[in-house]
């Protein structure tokens, strides 16, 4: 196992109804701003009962906080903010609203050009606003994480940033708030924490058996309820499962102690920025294709992988891989979520316009070995379309 520091300081709030507790978690003299999306919060009646929770706060409220957050937008919220002297931060919604909120946090009390936050990956933010978040779509991990990423529109930019002051305070996840939810949404999610586990999972053998057997255990869950939350989309255990497994994916359990890839989230993120695609569908589309790329390189774990997430055991090492790497697709196939550029209408010229934003983001050195330079993604890439 590799030395780790492991600090997540995010209170949970867990199961039916936690939303009326938000008035214990929010300090009373608090200054309240809440940041939701286009219109499902207010649709769903979410915002509602986050308003009659808060009770007689002042609050701010802050709608249209797009899907991928754009700054363009985020910055009206930091000025109002400002003017407003908003001493706390409520995100209402699912990783693009919690991301958002994050970098407002993070914005309001910047010195400096905050586009900066993005270009130095978070590392040069001193203080931050207090943030809660009210969950309504299990996927991204961000309730209870450090990460944000942000989209400059203007710039085709879609970039990450870090930094333990934009931990949420608290998040309350109330699954039954995701009963609302399109089915191209929850299948998203599914695919994006499936897509955060093997990030941190499928890389190279550490001696970590017990981080394995954590990553192996939520994979399992999420092939066997995934499909569930699209069969019985009113059963609240399978919603409950998949939103404390979404959580568990990227809160920074499964990744201590061992190495870390994030190359299909870093390549796929320019797919957004350029062609508007879900963050989870550029992911279905990278990923399997990934792998074949590093099948040598991540040959051990593939082999632990399709043995014990796919119980493939028949055919020789070379078999065994092609089968896991075709039942990862597969599963994303199964869910509903496409895994070729093709079937997003994509084809060479957007693999150049991608090659072009890698290089001009400095994404030249990606993977748990550092080595995947632009002659690998391309490849990659190329085996995507
Ligand atoms: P999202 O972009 O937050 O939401 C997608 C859509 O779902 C929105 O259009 C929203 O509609 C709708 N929606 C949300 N909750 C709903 C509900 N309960 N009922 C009906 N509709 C609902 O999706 P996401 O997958 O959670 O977040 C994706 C973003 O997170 C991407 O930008 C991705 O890069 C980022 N991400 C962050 C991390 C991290 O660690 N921070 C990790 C992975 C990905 P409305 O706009 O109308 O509300
Ligand atoms: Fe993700």
């Amino acid at each position: 196992m590799l030395n780790f520091d492991f600090y997540n300081p995010t209170h949970i709030s867990f199961g039916k109804g936690c939303i009326a507790k938000l008035d214990g978690f929010v300090p009373a003299e608090a200054q309240v701003m809440v940041l939701y999306g286009g219109q499902s919060a207010q649709r769903t009646g979410t915002l509602d009962e986050v308003q009659a929770a808060l009770g007689e706060r002042k609050v701010y409220l802050f709608g249209g906080v797009e899907a991928n957050p754009t700054y363009e937008k985020l910055m009206e919220a930091v000025q109002i903010a400002r003017e407003q002297n908003i001493d706390f931060l409520l995100a209402v919604g699912g990783g693009s609203v919690i991301d958002g909120a994050k970098f407002v946090a993070a914005a309001v009390p910047y010195p400096d050009d905050p586009w900066n936050i993005l270009l130095n990956g978070g590392r040069d933010i001193k203080q931050a606003l207090p943030i809660g978040t009210v969950l309504t779509l299990a996927a991204t991990g961000s309730e209870m994480n450090n990460g944000s990423v942000i989209t400059r529109k203007s710039l085709q930019a879609k970039l990450p940033f870090h930094n333990d002051l934009v931990f949420p305070k608290f998040s309350m996840l109330d699954p039954s708030k995701s009963f609302t939810l399109p089915e191209r949404q929850v299948a998203n999610g599914v695919v994006d924490a499936f897509v955060h586990v093997m990030e941190q999972y499928l890389t190279y053998p550490v001696n970590a058996p017990v981080q394995d057997r954590f990553s192996e255990g939520l994979l399992q869950t999420l092939i066997e309820q995934g499909p569930l939350a699209l069969s019985q989309p009113d059963d609240y255990e399978v919603r409950a499962n998949l939103m404390w497994v979404a959580t568990l994916a990227l809160n920074g359990l499964i990744g201590s102690g061992v190495p870390q890839d994030w190359s299909t989230h870093l390549i796929g993120h320019e797919f957004t920025a350029l062609y508007g695609l879900d963050h989870a569908q550029t992911l279905a589309i990278i990923l399997p294709s990934m792998l074949q790329e590093r099948r040598v390189a991540k040959r051990e774990k593939l082999l632990q992988y399709a043995e014990r997430v796919w119980n493939l055991r028949d055919g020789d090492a070379e078999q065994r891989i092609d089968a896991a790497i075709a039942r990862t697709r597969e599963f994303f196939e199964t869910l509903g979520v496409k895994t070729r550029l093709n079937d997003y209408g994509l084809a060479q010229d957007a693999v150049e316009a991608a090659l072009q934003q890698l290089e001009q983001h400095g994404m030249l050195q990606l993977g748990e070995h550092k080595d995947i330079d632009l002659a690998i993604s391309r490849r990659v890439l190329e085996a995507s379309l």
